[in-house]
């Protein structure tokens, strides 16, 4: 945080001083809501989860170095009593970018959105960032009410860039997101079937995401996904000029990407036409080749968006070429791959799963099923409304269509992915059902050989992630 007093806290928040803080005491660190990530000088959130009262770690975070907590009870350590601790870390998060701003320190504030690939995208364009400047783009996934502001307040006064992650779930979500933090550089993904289930349809999608273009900072950017046809009509949603990448005519161009023999893609971009950057300044035309250390078309057009928002905030093709190739996802179990036994390459995307990312995962998995035997253990994809069951049997029939060796559905709620499997076509004797986690890792030791590619996918909460490690040590 920027250096803050308990007086100037509790003045933003509506807050009154208690636990005998005198309102000298400087907040100069983050602001934390686990007590034990909590150093010296930080500001510690109390709240009351399902598990816990953050309240009763207030002590804990004081002996550990907090300087003042902000909590919705009285405690004895120095606080600012606020009624609701989740709307005074939003209060606070748009007070600090604002004197951050007015400071004029160059701060530029990016906000990534889509239905999959946040994450990802914003580890890729932290990397490029960091080359330009200090940078804050937080490992994990922080995208909600809470995570936006928590993320804000990582930020010093030497904070050159803040890529920021958000998440929506309706209508009005991105909106309170970019009231809190308004961005220059607002990037949009894709527009998809994640969370279908909450939304009620692909367009209420598209309304909820394109809330990110209409919150502009004045001299922003729109930056949007030149291939997605709802993405790309955002532009009508904001007045601020935009940039596009994608296959056809885009500012940033995908002239194409392969992928090699360990489904690790090479892209090569191209830039038709000079790119004017925030500043004024130019990007001049080219096109190069940049072999990536991602897996799969997806992160590579992942990579692209990052690289097309980086291009406007000072980097250039050079630089891209020169920084990508190292660049890896920080964010685990999303495409990431662990080497096991004899030559069996596991493929850990099971951080979550919708159609989309499971598509795009399977066709990479595909891709590795020119030289190894390819198997795919997918579980259940929540969240997908009333379309669920067909959506999984068009998955399973999607396994079978590309090829996939052998399926392996886990759970009661991937049952009608073996089922569209089955009934696509001959891939009876190469899918099978198991009915619980437990009973998956039996069946794959038994079943994985020397050589597999071997996929792991399915909503988080379906729980196939913790797959990766037990099957990895016992291969
Ligand atoms: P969440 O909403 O859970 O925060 P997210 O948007 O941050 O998700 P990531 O965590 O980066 O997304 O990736 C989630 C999954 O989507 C991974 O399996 C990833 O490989 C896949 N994915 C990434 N980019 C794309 C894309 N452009 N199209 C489809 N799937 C993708
Ligand atoms: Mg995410």
């Amino acid at each position: 945080m920027l250096a803050t007093t308990a007086h100037q806290i509790a003045r933003i928040t509506g807050g009154r001083l208690v636990g005998g803080a005198t309102g000298e005491e400087q907040v100069t660190g983050a602001a934390r809501i686990d007590s034990r990530l909590v150093g010296t000088g930080d500001l510690f959130a109390a709240f009351t989860g399902e598990s816990t009262d953050g309240h009763l770690h207030v002590p804990g975070a004081h002996a550990a170095g907090a300087v003042l907590s902000l909590v919705s009870r009285e405690v004895e350590q120095p606080a600012v009593l606020v009624p609701d601790v989740e709307a005074a870390l939003s209060a606070l998060a748009t007070a600090q970018l604002e004197q951050a701003r007015s400071a004029g320190t160059g701060l530029q504030v990016i906000a990534i959105t889509g239905s999959a690939g946040k994450t990802g995208t914003k580890d890729l364009l932290g990397a490029l960032l960091s080359d330009l400047g200090e940078t804050i783009a937080p490992a994990g996934s922080l995208n909600n009410e809470l995570g936006v502001p928590l993320t804000v307040l990582g930020l010093t006064e030497s904070t050159r860039f803040l890529v920021l992650e958000m998440g929506a779930r309706g209508i009005g979500h991105i909106a309170h997101l970019t009231a809190i933090a308004r961005p220059d550089v607002a990037l949009v993904l894709n527009v998809g079937s994640a969370h279908l289930g909450e939304f009620g349809g692909i367009e209420a999608i598209a309304q909820a995401k394109g809330e990110i273009v209409e919150a502009l900072a004045p001299g922003g950017r729109a930056v949007l996904n030149g291939d997605d046809a709802r993405v790309a009509r955002m532009a009508e949603r904001t007045s601020a000029p935009v940039l596009t990448w994608g296959h056809g005519e885009a500012d940033v161009r995908v002239a194409d990407v392969r992928l090699d023999g360990d489904a690790r893609a090479v892209l090569t971009l191209a830039l038709d036409r000079p790119l004017e950057r925030l500043d004024g300044s130019i990007v001049e035309p080219g096109e190069r080749e940049i072999p990536l250390d991602l897996l799969g078309e997806h992160q590579a057009l992942n990579a692209v968006a990052a690289a097309t928002a980086a291009l406007a905030l000072g980097l250039d093709l050079d630089a891209l070429a020169r920084i990508l190739p190292g660049v890896r996802l920080a964010s685990t179990q999303r495409m990431e791959t662990i080497h096991a036994g004899e030559d069996v390459l596991i493929i850990n995307d099971a951080y979550n799963a919708n159609p989309d990312s499971m598509r795009q995962a399977l066709k990479t998995l595909a891709h590795l099923g020119e030289t190894r035997r390819t198997i795919a253990v997918l579980g259940e994809m929540l969240e997908l409304g009333p379309d669920s069951l067909r959506l999984h049997d068009e998955t399973g029939r999607l396994a079978v269509r590309l090829n996939i060796s052998h399926l392996v559905a886990v759970g009661p709620g991937a049952l009608a992915m073996h089922r569209g499997a089955c009934l696509e076509g001959s891939f009876g004797e190469e899918s099978e059902h198991v009915p619980s986690l437990e009973d998956a890792l039996p069946r794959l030791l038994e079943l994985i050989e020397p050589g597999d590619a071997v996929l792991l996918k399915s909503s988080r909460d379906a729980g196939l992630r913790t797959l990766a490690e037990p099957l990895a040590a016992a291969l």
